[in-house]
C-alpha cells in the first residue's frame, strides 16, 4: 500500500461500505472483501478464517488461495501461524514465512509459494471470531501503516459478524447467538430457574463502523466526550463528602474522560474513515487486550475504569443501554460479568435466576442470591458475549450449568426437574412445623442462617427454629459508608421482632479476609484468610465493635440477646472479646439503658487450635458454633475460594469427621452448647452424619431446612453411627460411600 496510509485506508473502508451496502449473500460477501483488501493492500492473497468451534479454525473465504480449500481446510487453536495469531491473539508480520517456528502449510491451499505473511487477530472487545490474513511471494515486512489497515478491516469484519451479516442465504458461517449453548459452571445457590436473557450490562452493537465523513464523525465524538464528562462531573459532585473509595474511582474516571491521549488515538481512527463509535470500541478492544497483561491488580483496575468508561461513552454515542428504559423481560434471568450485592439488592426479588461469567462461590454477591434464594450459576465463561436481552435460558443452580437458547428436549428434561422439585417442595411444605426427631428418638435444632433483611420472610416460610447464625458483616458489605449505631440498633431490633421469641445468634463483625469493606482501606496482606480479620481486628481496633455490642444491647431492649465472636483461636481472645461484652453492658447500665433478661455470650470454632483449648475455655463459653466453613480449610489448608482445591477433600473425611467428634466430646464433658453453622450444615448427607456423631443443633440456609429434616426423620442414627465406625475401623480414608450405601438400602 502507497505510504500516504490515512487517505489509503480511508479508501479501504469507503470500498468496504459500499460493499457491506449492496444486497449479497453471506458467502459472497466474504469474497468480495477478501478482493477488496487483496487488492487494496497490493498482496496476492487474503483469507478469512473464522472460529467453527472454540478449538478449530476454517477457511471461509480467500483470494490467491485454491478456492477448492474453502470450508475444507481447517486448523486447530495454535496450530501454523494462523493457530498461532488466533491464540495468542497477537499479530504475526513475517516477510519469510516458512522459517517461522511452528509454521505449518496446507498443501490443499497452495500457500507454499507465498513467503511474506502478515495474520491479524478478528475479534470484538476481546473475544475471538477468527484471523485475518496476507500473504505475498515477495519477501517483505508489512509497513505499520499496512498492518493498521489489515486491523481495522479486521475490526470491521469482526463488527459485521456481531451483525450476522454473513449468514443467511450461501452463509459463510454459522448464525451467532441464535445456537443453542450450554455453559459449565460452578453453583453459587442450588434450585432452578426457567427465563429470560437480562444482561446487567447490556451489549452495544455497532451498526456504522465505517462512516462517510470524518468530520461529522469526529464532532459526534467530540460531543459525546463532552456528554460523559459533565456526567462525570455530576457524579462527582452527588459523591462528594461520601464514601472516598467511591471518588477515587470517580476521580480516576474524570482523568480518563479529559485525557487528551485517549481522545487523540480515537480522533486519529475516525481520520482513517471509522465511525466514532468504531474509534471508541477500537481503543476499548485494545485497552483489554493492555489489561490481559498488566500484572499489577491496582493497574489493572484502571484499566477496568477505562473500559467502563468506553461502555457509557459508546451509550451515549448509540443511544443504546440501560437508559434507554429497555423493559425486563417476563421471568428475568439476570446476566452479568460480575456484580455488586448492592446492585444486585436493588433488583429485589425480581429476579428468577442469575448466571455470572466471573463471580465466586464467597463472593458478597452470591451471599445475597442465596439470601433471596435465587438460583445462581458462577464461572460460566463467555456468557455474556453469547447472550442477547430475551433470550430463553434455562438455569440449573443445583449442576451449575445454564442453557441459552435450549432445545426442545433440554427443555422438556428440565421441566421434568421442576416438577420434581415442587413435589419435594410439597412434601417438605408438610413437614414444616414438625420437629426434626429421627427414628432413634433424637431431635435436632434446626436454625437458619441470616445476614439480610431479605433473610427474613425465610424465618416464617422454611420451618427454622430461630437464627443459630446472623452474619452482621452483611449489612457493613452492601453500604458505601459505615453504618451508625442508631441505625444497627433499628435494624437488630427488627430482625429480633421478626424472630418472635425465637433465638437469634449475633455474630460480631466478620471482616478481612474475603470480606473487604468497601470503605475501609484495605490493608495488604500476603494471605488475608490468615490474616488481620474477625475478631483480630476487633480486638486490636475496638471502636467498631464497641458499637457494635452497644447497638446490639440497645436492640435486645430488655429482652434476651445471644452474641457470639468469630475467629476466636485462643482463650485469651475469648476472654478479651467477652470483657468487650461485659464493659459495654456496663457502659449501658451507667447511662441508663435497660439491659438485655439474659446475655448469652458464646464463641465460633474455626480453627483447629481452639478444639485443644483449656477446659476452662469450654466452660466459661455459653455456646460454641462450629464454623465448618473455616474449619475444613484450615484443617485440611485448603482455601475454600479457591476453585482448584476447594474440592478435593471431603467433609466426611473419616480425618475431619474424628475431629469433630472431638470437639462433640470436649463440649459434652464441660455441657456446652454445640452447633454447626458452616455451609455443609445444609447438605443432607454432611447434615445427617453431623448429628449421628453427637451435633444436636444445625443452623443453614433457609432452602436446606426441608431437605435435611426431610433425611433426619428417616433415619436412625444410631445406625448411621455404627456406618461411620465400621468405615473406620475398616481403614476407609472417607465415609460417603458407605453412608450412601446404606441409606439406599434402607430406603429399599
Ligand atoms: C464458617 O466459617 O463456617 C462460617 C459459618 O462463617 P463464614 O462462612 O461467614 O466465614
Ligand atoms: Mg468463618
Amino acid at each position: 500500500m502507497p505510504q500516504n496510509s490515512e487517505s489509503e485506508s480511508r479508501k479501504l473502508l469507503g470500498r468496504l461500505r459500499t460493499l457491506m451496502a449492496e444486497e449479497a449473500a453471506g458467502q459472497a460477501r466474504l469474497d468480495r472483501i477478501v478482493s477488496l483488501t487483496a487488492d487494496s493492500m497490493g498482496t496476492e492473497v487474503c483469507s478469512i478464517y473464522l472460529f467453527r468451534d472454540e478449538e478449530t479454525l476454517e477457511l471461509c473465504a480467500t483470494e490467491g488461495l485454491k478456492a477448492e480449500a474453502v470450508h475444507q481446510t481447517r486448523m486447530r487453536l495454535g496450530e501454523g501461524l494462523v493457530g498461532r495469531v488466533a491464540r495468542s491473539g497477537k499479530v504475526v508480520n513475517s516477510a519469510d514465512a516458512p522459517s517461522e517456528p511452528g509454521f505449518r502449510y496446507m498443501p490443499e491451499t497452495g500457500e507454499e509459494i507465498y513467503s511474506s505473511f502478515l495474520g491479524v487477530p478478528i475479534q470484538r472487545l476481546g473475544e475471538k471470531l477468527g484471523v485475518l490474513v496476507v500473504q505475498s511471494k515477495e519477501k517483505r515486512e508489512f509497513s505499520d501503516d499496512e498492518l493498521y489497515a489489515l486491523e481495522v478491516v479486521a475490526m470491521v469484519l469482526a463488527e459485521m459478524t456481531e451483525l450476522g451479516i454473513f449468514v443467511g442465504e450461501g452463509a459463510a458461517m454459522k448464525a451467532r447467538h441464535q445456537q443453542p449453548v450450554m455453559f459449565r459452571g460452578t453453583t453459587g445457590q442450588e434450585g432452578t430457574a426457567k427465563g429470560h436473557v437480562w444482561l446487567h450490562e447490556p451489549r452495544v452493537v455497532v451498526t456504522n463502523p465505517i462512516a462517510e465523513d470524518p468530520e461529522t464523525e469526529s464532532q459526534r465524538l467530540n460531543e459525546a466526550v463532552e456528554t460523559l464528562r459533565v456526567r462525570v462531573d455530576d457524579m462527582l459532585d452527588g459523591a462528594r463528602g461520601g464514601d472516598t473509595e467511591q471518588l477515587q474511582v470517580l476521580e480516576a474516571y474524570r482523568m480518563f474522560a479529559n485525557s487528551k491521549g485517549w481522545l487523540r488515538r480515537m480522533e486519529e481512527d475516525i481520520a482513517r474513515g471509522l465511525s466514532a463509535e468504531a474509534a471508541v470500541e477500537k481503543e476499548q478492544s485494545s485497552a483489554r487486550a493492555r489489561m490481559a497483561q498488566v500484572p499489577d491488580a491496582y493497574l489493572r483496575e484502571r484499566l477496568h475504569d477505562l473500559d467502563d468508561l468506553s461502555n457509557r461513552l459508546l451509550r451515549i454515542l448509540t443511544g443504546q443501554g440501560q437508559e434507554t428504559g429497555a423493559e425486563m423481560p417476563e421471568d428475568p434471568i439476570l446476566i452479568a460479568r460480575n456484580i455488586g450485592p448492592a446492585e444486585l439488592l436493588e433488583y429485589d426479588r425480581k429476579l428468577k435466576g442469575i448466571v455470572l461469567q466471573d463471580g465466586s462461590v464467597g463472593s458478597h454477591a452470591a451471599i445475597v442470591a442465596r439470601a433471596l434464594a435465587i438460583p445462581l450459576v458462577v464461572h460460566a465463561a463467555r456468557i455474556t458475549d453469547e447472550a442477547l436481552n430475551g433470550d430463553v435460558i434455562l438455569v440449573d443452580g443445583d449442576q451449575g450449568i445454564a442453557h441459552l437458547r435450549p432445545d426442545d428436549t433440554v427443555i422438556a428434561a428440565f421441566n421434568d426437574k421442576i416438577a420434581m422439585q415442587a413435589e419435594a417442595q410439597q412434601r417438605y411444605a408438610s413437614i414444616r412445623d414438625k420437629p426434626a426427631t429421627t427414628l432413634s428418638g433424637e431431635t435436632i435444632t434446626l436454625t437458619m442462617n441470616a445476614g439480610l433483611m431479605a433473610d427474613l420472610p425465610s424465618l416464617e416460610g422454611s420451618g427454622a427454629e430461630g437464627v443459630g447464625l446472623f452474619r452482621t458483616e452483611l449489612q457493613f458489605l452492601i453500604r458505601n459508608q459505615m453504618p451508625r449505631r442508631t441505625e444497627l440498633a433499628a435494624l437488630y431490633a427488627h430482625v429480633m421482632k421478626a424472630a418472635r421469641g425465637q433465638r437469634v445468634v449475633f455474630r460480631t463483625l466478620d471482616i478481612g479476609s474475603d470480606k473487604v469493606l468497601p470503605y475501609m482501606k484495605p490493608t495488604d496482606e500476603p494471605n488475608p484468610a490468615l490474616g488481620w480479620r474477625a475478631i483480630r481486628v476487633g480486638l486490636d481496633k475496638p471502636g467498631v465493635l464497641r458499637m457494635q455490642l452497644q447497638a446490639l444491647i440497645r436492640a435486645a431492649a430488655g429482652g434476651p440477646l445471644s452474641v457470639m465472636f468469630p475467629f476466636v483461636a485462643q482463650y485469651e481472645e475469648w476472654r478479651a472479646a467477652r470483657a468487650e461484652m461485659d464493659k459495654a453492658l456496663e457502659r449501658e447500665r451507667i447511662l441508663g439503658h435497660p439491659l438485655p433478661s439474659r446475655v448469652e455470650v458464646g464463641s465460633m470454632l474455626e480453627t483447629p487450635s481452639l478444639a485443644y483449648a483449656s477446659k476452662r475455655f469450654f466452660e466459661e463459653v455459653e455456646f460454641l458454633s462450629v464454623g465448618g466453613n473455616d474449619l475444613k480449610q484450615f484443617f485440611f489448608a485448603a482455601d475454600r475460594e479457591n476453585e482448584l482445591v476447594r474440592r478435593r477433600y471431603d467433609t466426611l473425611n473419616l480425618s475431619f469427621l474424628t475431629f469433630l467428634e472431638l470437639i462433640v466430646e470436649r463440649c459434652a464433658q464441660s455441657n456446652t452448647r454445640l452447633s454447626f453453622c458452616g455451609e455443609d450444615a445444609g447438605r443432607p448427607v454432611e447434615a445427617l452424619c453431623l448429628a449421628a456423631i453427637g451435633f444436636r443443633s444445625l443452623s443453614m440456609r433457609p432452602a436446606s431446612i426441608g431437605p435435611v429434616k426431610h433425611l433426619l426423620m428417616r433415619s436412625d442414627l444410631n445406625a448411621v453411627k455404627a456406618v461411620i465406625d465400621g468405615a473406620r475401623a475398616s481403614g476407609e480414608q472417607c465415609v460417603r460411600e458407605a453412608v450412601m450405601d446404606y441409606l439406599r438400602s434402607s430406603s429399599n
